[in-house]
């Protein structure tokens, strides 16, 4: 069985770089950027106004501590001239500064009594209160590379930019299919023998966290109906998300069905804790991916497996976040042991304090868990206070 690093391994070397589209700027949240982006115009396009005040030219500082107010340059009106050196002009936030002025003094900072304004302090400078033209980026200048995840952030600089579409990474099309006899839809009250089919839904909310809307299906513990049906999805989907029947019990299909149809596995086992039996296959451009089917290991498997898949789709790195176990834990097999955590911050240290649960079907505890530590299969007693990768349930950001 390979471990963990060579399961991921692998992954990264069948997972291409996906196509690009074009998207309405609307649409462009949370995907990632494929184009590079760059300055239609200086930033900003003027001299402008930073505080709502007076504007005078800041000579006048040695000489005089009043001036008289001439008129008022407000945001959105061409710039205006002050004709008058020993003037101001009353001028707002994001209005072009006036010609022949180079300070402005806030109003904090004044007292205008019958058309004059009267300086409090003398504390004032040159360029003070002003953001020059094509100080942030001159026209022509690169903003964002290609590769950027569009954030609220982006998007402004998009929108400033005038850019009404955008080239981002296209989503790949997924189904999520349930496998299991004993599984009910979720609105169905279940006979004793019976469970709600919860992992479908588990891993949609997990892939609409990445911007990906997938469509879901269930199928039974049935060798030729799961031949049939799979067979289907494979021409109409470019990712298949199973969840069940990858272990080694008697209804569990799917690795036999996967090879009927011609999936090549690349990946059954890994040396893990849960999770053991995942599985990952390919059948020409589609990626198929098995996860076992307790709730730990589906959405541990998802984290671990899927979304490395993903960030080498999306031409990403994932970022690696490591957090100090807060509790002595003892796990005697030689897997890696993917631990459930609660996290916290304290004195600067991101702490994981371990979810008690009762194993991988303990779909209570899980959530409770904001994600999991990865204990590495070489020694089996690991102390408060060691320092282990930390994977998040619930991570926006790329
Ligand atoms: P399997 O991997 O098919 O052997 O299933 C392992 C355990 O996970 C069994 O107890 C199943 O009932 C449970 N299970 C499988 N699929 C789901 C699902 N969609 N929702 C909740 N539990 C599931
Ligand atoms: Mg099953």
């Amino acid at each position: 069985m390979i471990s963990v690093s060579e399961a991921q391994e692998i992954l990264l070397k069948f997972s291409k770089k996906g196509p690009t589209e074009r998207v309405s700027f609307e649409n462009c949240l949370n995907r990632m950027l494929a184009e590079n982006i760059h300055a239609d115009r200086d930033a900003p396009p003027f001299d402008r106004v930073a505080m709502d005040g007076i504007a005078i030219q800041s000579d006048q500082l040695q000489i005089r501590q009043q001036f008289v107010i001439e008129d008022i340059q407000a945001a959105g009106q061409e710039q205006k001239s002050l004709n008058n050196p020993e003037n101001c002009l009353e001028v707002m936030t994001g209005a072009v500064l006036p010609a022949h002025t180079d300070c402005v003094i806030p109003y904090e900072k004044l007292i205008i009594k019958n058309g004059v304004a009267r300086l409090i302090s003398t504390d004032h400078k040159a360029f003070q209160n002003t953001h020059k033209k094509g100080i942030d980026a001159k026209k022509g200048e690169q903003l964002l590379p290609s590769g950027t995840w569009i954030h609220p952030g982006v998007k402004g600089v998009l929108a400033t930019t005038g850019h009404t579409e955008v080239e981002v990474v296209q989503l790949p099309k997924v189904m999520i299919c349930s496998t299991g006899d004993e599984l009910v839809p979720i609105q169905n009250t279940p006979l004793l023998h019976q469970i709600r089919r919860s992992n479908v839904y588990m891993l949609q909310a997990a892939l609409k966290d990445l911007n990906i809307e997938a469509h879901t299906t269930h199928l039974p513990d049935n060798k030729e109906e799961l031949n049939a049906s799979i067979g289907k999805l494979l021409e109409e989907y470019d990712l298949l998300l199973f969840s069940g029947a990858v272990s080694k019990g008697k209804y569990d299909f799917l690795p036999d069905v996967f090879e009927e149809l011609g999936i090549q596995i690349h990946i059954h086992g890994v040396k893990q804790k849960p999770g053991k039996p995942f599985l990952f296959g390919t059948k020409a451009e589609k990626s198929i991916f098995g996860f076992p089917g307790n709730p730990s290991s589906t959405l541990v498997c998802f984290h671990l497996y899927f979304k490395c898949w993903f960030n080498h789709y999306l031409g990403t790195s994932p970022k690696s976040n490591y957090a100090y176990l807060n509790k002595e834990v003892t796990f005697k097999k030689p897997l890696t042991n993917h631990l459930l955590i609660k996290s916290s911050f304290e004195d600067g240290k991101i702490l994981a304090e371990p979810v008690i649960n009762s194993g991988s079907g303990d779909l209570v505890h899980l959530a409770l868990a904001d994600g999991f530590l990865s204990l590495p299969p070489e020694k089996d007693t690991f102390k408060k206070g060691q320092l282990f990768p930390i994977t998040y349930f619930h991570q926006t950001d790329l």
